[in-house]
């Protein structure tokens, strides 16, 4: 399965952000890669990217609404990113979890809704550090796939990114080990094989080491992805099915 590697740019990017973009679809034209490319900028660039990636890279975005439409003031449905051109978007991100009480059965609302528009659902999970220090780490990630992702999850619809809260943004990782126990643990729960990405303080200098473990699928950037620049290392360091 190629590898994906997906940039989480969260609350920042203005329209100088695009620049960003653009070096990095000009990067990926000089020099192809055999993985796939995806940008989440915020929701307000999402159709400005698609004008500007040059085709090279896919465009999605950060959160959805569970409806098609209706009063539900400042949100934005599944079927709206669908038609500014994304093609995916991410559900249950800790941040949603943490700051605006996402429920894993919103997330898998959030899934479903992504699937009716057409768009591929990356579905994030993962352990704080009190949980993982307490022993419970497996545990809580087979807890927040059954209520997260729903029946008929298939490969062409969803990938699961595999986050520990305590390593977003923070610079710390978990080891090699860990990340490949996890990975084959989030495996051994799904009924199909999906592709799962880690996530978590991934950066050019790490980058290789854990896209080379077996069970990764790819990578979801957050800090290092602002930058065409740290971004292309990452994106050079997948094997992309080599
Ligand atoms: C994220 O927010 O999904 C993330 C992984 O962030 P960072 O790479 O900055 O840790």
């Amino acid at each position: 399965m190629r590898q994906l590697i997906a940039g989480n740019w969260k609350m920042n990017g203005l329209d100088a952000s695009l620049a960003e973009i653009e070096a990095l679809a000009r990067m990926l034209a000089a020099k192809p890669v055999r993985c796939d490319v995806l940008i989440c900028p915020p929701a307000t660039l999402i159709s400005r990217a698609v004008g500007r990636c040059g085709g090279g890279i896919q465009i999605g975005g950060q959160d959805c609404h569970a409806d098609i439409s209706g009063a539900f003031t400042g949100d934005i449905s599944a079927e709206m990113l669908r038609d500014a051109g994304a093609t995916a978007v991410i559900v249950g991100h800790s941040e949603r979890r943490q700051y605006h009480g996402e429920t894993d059965a919103i997330v898998a609302a959030k899934a479903k809704a992504a699937w009716r528009a057409g768009l591929t659902a990356i579905i994030c999970i993962g352990e704080t550090l009190p949980e993982r220090e307490a022993g419970k780490a497996e545990q809580v990630c087979k807890m927040q796939l059954s209520g997260s992702v729903p029946r008929g999850a298939t490969s062409e619809n969803t990938t699961i990114a595999y986050e520990p809260v305590w390593a977003i943004g923070t610079g710390k990782t978990p080891t090699n080990a860990e990340i490949e126990a996890m990975h084959r643990h989030i495996r051994s729960c799904l009924g199909s094989p999906l592709r799962i990405l880690y996530g978590g303080s991934v950066k050019p200098s790490n980058a290789k080491e854990i896209l080379a473990l077996p069970e990764v699928g790819g990578a979801l950037v957050g800090g290092a992805s602002l930058k065409a620049s740290d971004f292309i290392t990452i994106v050079e360091a997948s094997h992309a099915g080599a």
